[in-house]
């Protein structure tokens, strides 16, 4: 049996093992239910066990049939178990079509699109509602479902530690705009892709928005004086070690460009300096 984590009526959070960035080791799957019906968002695991166990887990919440699979997004410890699941289950799986590319040249699944505003029928009378919420990846989805005023989030947050908003990926204006769609909601518990559950979820996206915020205006502060990406890295990260320069980089990348976009960084062939 798997473990799992009652979130609201009809939800359920299922921690799976999954190959995924420390300091996590499992990626959360949901599971939302209506009658005999169920949804299931994300599988992060490939594991045969896993998924062998995931059946009789279904069967004890009382889910005799799935009939979606839905994906936050694409990232491999999102969907590694996807096309086993589409195999037993014969389910449809939907994404937003920005996340089809990464998913479909290595395997053989078929994909339906979902857009914002879009909603996903969970049996008889109930549906989780589609939000388009871009930043950690440009096609990124978060699922409300309003009358337990729950929402499942993916990578958008956690309730600790921050997110990854990186190039090629990431974009801060949007990842920030998703941030105050999501703060508009007026959930009460927020399902996250990783770790436990956000109770507080005003709370979390106020701390969210003001760490993003700070790492911004610390960029302004340091490109006083010209630097190019490998200098300013130093100057902002000066702790984290080479190994992970190209991540460290990647992050600052995405303000970078957001800056440059708003006026506020000017570049120079490969230095950057504060806009006067
Ligand atoms: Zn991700």
């Amino acid at each position: 049996m798997l473990a799992r984590e009652r979130v609201a009526d009809g939800v359920w959070r299922l921690p799976l093992p999954s190959r995924t960035l420390p300091p996590y080791n499992h990626t959360n799957s949901y599971l939302v239910r209506s009658g005999p019906a169920g949804v299931l968002i994300d599988m992060g695991s490939d594991d045969p066990q896993v998924l062998a166990s995931l059946r009789s887990t279904l069967t004890l919440l009382g889910v005799t049939e799935l009939t979606a699979m839905l994906l936050t997004h694409t990232h491999p410890d999102h969907c590694a178990g996807v096309a086993a699941i589409q195999e037993s289950y014969g389910v449809p799986v939907y994404a937003h079509p920005l996340e089809h590319p990464r998913l479909t040249p290595d395997t053989q699944i078929s994909i339906r699109p979902l857009q914002d505003g879009d909603t996903v029928p969970v049996g008889a009378g109930t549906g989780l509602r589609v939000h388009h919420t871009p930043g950690h990846s440009p096609g990124h989805l978060s699922f409300s479902l309003l009358a337990a005023r729950t929402v499942l989030v993916g990578d958008l947050l956690a309730a600790q530690g921050s997110t990854w908003v990186g190039h090629p990926e990431g974009d801060v204006s949007d990842y920030l705009a998703s941030l105050d769609g999501l703060a508009r909601l007026d959930a009460a518990v927020f399902g996250p892709g990783h770790g436990p559950l956000v109770r507080e979820p005003k709370a979390r996206l106020g701390e969210v928005r003001a760490h993003r915020l700070a790492r911004e205006a610390e960029v302004v502060a340091a490109l006083r004086l010209p630097l190019d990406l490998s200098a300013l890295r130093k100057t902002i990260y000066p702790d984290v070690p080479e190994a992970l320069a190209r991540f460290t980089e990647g992050s600052l990348q995405v303000h970078l460009a957001k800056l440059i976009r708003e006026g506020r960084v000017v570049q120079r062939g490969d230095h950057y300096r504060r806009a006067r």
